[in-house]
């Protein structure tokens, strides 16, 4: 096989797909819209799947690089109520690995290895049907073309438009992101009541996540169901006002609950969108999606998994295939709709529960998933 293959994002599902092939000896071209590897804060902490995104690992022989710096520890939860008191605190057996965290730095680092990206490239437009192949257009004008392209370019795919006019729409639930460094030394209560793992606050309609990543680093996430627009006379941008509106929002809760929002400075605004459940399109040659540009679900600990097993799964299938690539990519796609459809079942009702007028309905479903 020598086809000009492309793979439009340098995400989870970008990287795993590159990686894969690269590891069998097939180029492929990398084209990632960011000017450079630290452009922008890499986000919070994953866990990976043993079924999923440790099998995506295990393909691109990255396994044991994985089990070194991914943290066990991390898969422990405690779920408290609003006034502190805490319902459950779930830790981890010493051999436990179902599912350990990692940094997604740490993971991109892992992933990127020896792979050759292109970045600040962004793609304006994916065109199949070109004379000689797929065309690309980029943000600055240029153009290339490729035989296969593979968009791994997240929520607001550019490629998605190729094969498909849907676009993602807003669940109602929006999620308010801050962080805190140095938790062992300036906020030792706040590092206790997180744990080495994540802590979970359920009221009704709203949620206080925090969840541990390397370094004495610790995201919060205030959760809650609003308009799109709830934020129109509030700047942004501006911490103070947004943490005060936060703690409104969340008034009458714990001290210590609150705390997690007291010592934000810096706040992200991250509205939850989704693709339809079961997203399908009829194929096109020479074009496919994978991860969230394929199936953009709530963000439950599916998405990267899923992302990196369809980028591990198509790059082999196109490494040892048959010679046809749009072989591989009807089976890639019939494979990915089916288990993704069955995540987005899944992860939407999960959603329902954990931001749900009745917060009982989290903590059932908390018990429901663990692992005794
Ligand atoms: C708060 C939060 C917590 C989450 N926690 C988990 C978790 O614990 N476990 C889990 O499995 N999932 C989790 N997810 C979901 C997970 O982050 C996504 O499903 C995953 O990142 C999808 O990977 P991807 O490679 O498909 O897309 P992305 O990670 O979005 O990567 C897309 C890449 O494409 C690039 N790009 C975008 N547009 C273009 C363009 N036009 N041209 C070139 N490049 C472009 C972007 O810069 C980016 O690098 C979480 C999500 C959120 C929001």
């Amino acid at each position: 096989m020598r086809h000009r293959i492309a793979v439009v994002g340098g995400g989870p599902a970008g990287l795993t797909f590159a990686r894969v092939l690269h590891g069998r000896g097939h180029p492929v071209t990398v084209l990632e819209r960011d000017p450079g590897l630290d452009a922008r804060p890499p986000g919070g902490t994953l866990d990976l799947h043993e079924g999923l995104g440790q099998r995506a690992l295990e393909k691109a022989g990255l396994l044991a690089e994985f089990q070194q710096v991914s943290r066990p520890e991390g898969q422990a939860m405690r779920i408290l109520a609003p006034d502190g008191t805490v319902l459950r605190d779930w830790q981890p057996r010493p051999e436990e690995r179902a599912n350990p965290e990692i940094d997604r730095r740490q993971l991109r680092d892992l992933l990127l290895g020896p792979l050759d990206v292109r970045w600040g490239q962004g793609v304006r437009q994916v065109v199949p049907g070109a004379r000689d192949g797929v065309l690309v257009r980029f943000e600055d004008g240029r153009e290339e073309t490729f035989d296969l392209v593979i968009g791994a370019d997240g929520a607001w795919s550019r490629t998605r438009t190729a094969v498909s006019p849907v676009t993602p729409r807003y669940t109602g639930v929006t999620f308010v992101e801050t962080s805190l460094d140095d938790v062992e030394t300036r906020l030792p209560d706040l590092a206790r009541l997180v744990g080495d793992g994540s802590v979970a606050v359920y009221g009704a309609n709203r949620a206080l996540v925090a969840q541990r990543n390397s370094g004495g680093h610790v995201k919060v996430y205030a959760q809650f169901r609003a308009p799109l627009d709830w934020h129109t006379d509030l700047d942004l941008a501006d911490g103070a006002a947004v943490r005060a509106r936060l703690l409104a929002l969340f008034d009458g809760w714990a001290a210590p609950v609150l705390d997690l929002l007291h010592h934000g400075t810096v706040f992200t605004h991250r509205p939850l969108y989704v693709l339809p459940v079961s997203h399908t399109w009829t194929h096109v040659p020479g074009v496919t999606l994978l991860g969230d540009a394929a199936h953009l679900m709530p963000p439950l600990g599916a998405g990267a998994n899923l992302a990196m097993l369809e980028g591990a799964e198509l790059a082999e299938s196109l490494a040892t295939g048959s010679g046809d690539p749009d072989e591989a990519v009807r089976d890639h796609e019939e494979r990915m709709w089916a288990r993704a459809g069955r995540w987005a079942e899944l992860t939407a009702a999960g959603l329902e529960r954990l931001v749900s007028p009745d917060p009982t309905q989290a903590l059932a479903l908390f018990d429901e998933v663990q692992p005794s």
